[in-house]
């Protein structure tokens, strides 16, 4: 099997490239700019291909897909966060969210079909709890994850009748260096407000991923990973 993760590098893209390596996938995963994590990463999982390429690029996610002949898996995971109140946050970074956020999505989505037609595949796209719920001070954020949702929707019956699913995940709150901008007592005071009283771990996310991977007859679902949030 061949699989493609973006954001593969840390966090839940790291734990999906990990199981999928595991069960011996020919794994390639995207980062963006990241290069001690990328080489933390190339340690750790020396069988997966790492690749800086930055998935709201056209040109460079082409030239990606130009590596594969087929492709099995696809796992749209790279994300930004983007946390201000709407009256601060600037035209241009709420361009750049939904460029990588959902343009990403998008992207690599259109050269994925593109190797998948014929074939058949599985696609898996992470959105996020505030993309079904919407997050104060992260409307820019929720928009995009959002978008995700509805984009997972409306690709998930385009593409059935070629044998290729699409599916959506959306992680509640995950111990990731995403999260690292939390205080100690900021932690607390969230993983209280959850059913399960803790963040989720990136293998929790990835153990749902692998499972809409490998399900034929699942397609056009968003499947939460949140703790009860
Ligand atoms: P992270 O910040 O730890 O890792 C993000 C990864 O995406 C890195 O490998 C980074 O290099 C890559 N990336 C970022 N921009 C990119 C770009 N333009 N092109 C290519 N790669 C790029 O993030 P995480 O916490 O593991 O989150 C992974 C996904 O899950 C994101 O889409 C995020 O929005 C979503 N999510 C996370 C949480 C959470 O609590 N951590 C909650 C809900 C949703």
């Amino acid at each position: 099997m061949r699989a493609l993760v973006t954001g593969g590098t840390r966090g839940i893209g790291l734990a999906v490239c990990r199981l999928l390596s595991e069960r011996g996938e020919k794994v390639t995963a995207l980062y963006s700019s990241d290069e001690a994590a990328a080489e933390r990463a190339r340690q750790l999982l020396p069988a997966v291909e790492f690749l800086r390429a930055d998935v709201s690029n056209e040109e460079a996610v082409k030239k990606v897909f130009t590596r594969f002949s087929s492709l099995d898996h696809l796992v749209n995971n790279a994300g930004i966060p983007l946390y201000a109140q709407v009256q601060d946050t600037t035209l241009s970074a709420w361009e750049r969210v939904m460029a990588v956020n959902a343009g990403g999505t998008f992207l690599c989505c259109k050269h994925a079909v593109k190797k998948m037609l014929g074939r058949g595949g599985t696609i898996v796209n992470i959105s996020s709890v505030w993309g079904e719920e919407g997050g104060s001070c992260e409307s820019a954020y929720s928009a995009s994850k959002g978008a995700v949702i509805a984009f997972t929707k409306a690709l998930a019956r385009e593409l059935a009748p070629a044998g290729i699913t699409v599916n959506c995940v959306t992680p509640g709150v995950i111990d990731t260096a995403m999260n690292g901008h939390l205080s100690e007592e900021e932690k607390r005071a969230l993983a209280e407000e959850i059913p399960l009283g803790r963040f989720g771990t990136p293998e929790e996310v990835a153990r749902a991923v692998l499972f809409l991977l490998d399900n034929s007859y699942v397609t056009g679902q968003v499947l939460g990973v949140n703790g009860g949030f």
